[in-house]
């Protein structure tokens, strides 16, 4: 078993010049005993390690690379309970109740990754938003009118503006739009290595760069063994490798796609719009944006379905045009420097919604796989799912991510 070796991003993404993005970690192993391995050190591995150490669990954390240098390095890390597939949307493909179950919990998630950060102390500009979801030409207003009752009625907190309030509220002109409470902005590479050194503290191990090759399941656990010839054994091991797809998975449920991300140089502070809300659009292609501490805005989207690294980077600089571009038209008026820009892959599923299971043919196993745009709010879920398949207690919404 090895997960395939292909970039995950490209360019020079904004946190890779920010303070505690680093993280201490062994890199010599020799044969490790834990109950619980975790194979994949990005913000799903940190998250799922942190949950485990805090009930007490013996773990350890085995990276190939650098930790936290994966796709979480990539992230615009808007942190949203609205999933990429609409409420309405996702009640047509699910039904009514798993689909009112997916948005709840991932609600809920947001507001535990909030608990969680202020429970350990973790310095990563964590700051609670709201989220403006405008009309396109995937949605109009009065798709959204409708989306905002039916999220209200399931007890989410969402309002629908039309377009006249949104112009005289945020100065944008649109159709229309759904503003939200409960969405937040991080920095996700200081909210990763927050969560390891946390999970270190309560007596996690980690160690970079070891490479895990093969797994050879047995009855008491399962041995994972590395690319120099290490042996990690395990009672459960759980795989958070990102898009780096585990073997076994069905691949035929994701597509891999490709999506690029921009950072301003910083503005004035009074060149923000309201609250500096989480900006994205019912759009395709979409656009998304945000602000961030030092007076930046980050937007992305563009995605399309290159999947060679090679070209992905090639287009970067018109992509980063085509974003900038697009901003600059919403928010007229302001004079926006392109400062970094970089591109990343990630999976989508039908529904939007991530796969958290057992691992196929491979007993002791879990497999953490998020999709779209929430791969974050995902991780948190993720998490929780883990530490209940570690505790023998199945999870209430587990059929929703199979
Ligand atoms: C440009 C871009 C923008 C995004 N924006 C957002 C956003 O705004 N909000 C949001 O919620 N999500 C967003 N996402 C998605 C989010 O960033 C990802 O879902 C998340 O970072 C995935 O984290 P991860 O830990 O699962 O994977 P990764 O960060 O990729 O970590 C996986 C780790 O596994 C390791 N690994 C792989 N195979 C092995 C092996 N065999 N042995 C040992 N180690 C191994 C890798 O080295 C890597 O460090 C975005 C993604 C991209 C690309």
């Amino acid at each position: 078993m090895s997960t395939p070796k292909k970039d995950l991003r490209g360019g020079r993404p904004i946190w890779a010049d920010m303070p505690r993005t680093i993280v201490k970690h062994r890199s010599r192993l020799a044969h490790e005993k834990c109950d619980v391995a975790v194979i994949g050190a990005g913000i799903s591995g940190a998250l799922a390690a942190l949950a485990l150490a805090e009930r007490g669990h013996d773990v350890v954390i085995v990276d190939r690379s650098e930790p936290c240098r994966g796709s979480t390095l990539a992230s615009t890390a808007m942190i949203q309970f609205e999933l990429d597939t609409p409420l309405i949307e996702l009640a047509d493909k699910k039904g009514a109740a798993l689909a009112a179950r997916a948005y709840r919990r991932s609600f809920a998630a947001v507001q535990a990754l909030g608990e969680l950060i202020t429970r350990h102390g973790i310095k990563c500009a964590w700051k609670a938003r709201n989220a403006l979801y405008l009309a396109g030409n995937e949605h109009g207003w009065r798709a959204l009118q409708d989306e905002a009752d039916y999220r209200l009625r399931i007890g989410l907190p969402s309002t629908f503006l039309g377009g006249p309030e949104l112009a005289s509220t945020y100065g944008i002109q649109r159709t229309g739009a759904i503003i939200s409470e409960g969405a937040a902005e991080v920095n996700p590479v200081q909210l990763a290595t927050g969560c390891l050194r946390a999970a270190q503290r309560l007596g996690a191990r980690l160690y970079s760069p070891h490479e895990v090759t093969r797994v050879d399941p047995h009855t008491r656990g399962v041995d994972l063994h590395t690319a120099h010839g290490h042996v990690v054994s395990a009672r459960r091991a759980v795989f958070t490798t990102g898009y780096t797809l585990l073997p076994g998975l069905p691949r035929d449920k994701f597509e891999m796609v490709s999506t690029w991300a921009i950072a301003t140089k910083p503005l004035a502070a009074e060149a923000f719009w309201p609250g500096r809300c989480l900006i994205w659009e019912a759009a395709d292609p979409y656009l998304y944006m945000r602000a961030t501490w030092d007076n930046r805005i980050l937007a992305g989207g563009e995605d399309s379905k290159l999947s060679s690294p090679e070209r992905r980077d090639e287009a970067t600089p018109a992509k980063a045009q085509r974003l900038l571009a697009k901003v600059q038209k919403l928010l007229p008026g302001r004079r926006l420097t392109l400062d970094y820009a970089w591109a990343g892959a990630f999976a989508d599923s039908p529904t939007g919604l991530p796969y958290l299971a057992p691992a196929p043919d491979l007993p002791h196993c879990f497999a953490v796989l998020g999709c779209g745009g929430n791969g974050i709010t995902f991780s948190v879920i993720a998490a929780e799912v883990v530490r209940g398949w570690v505790e023998g207690k199945i999870d209430p919404d587990a059929k929703l991510f199979q």
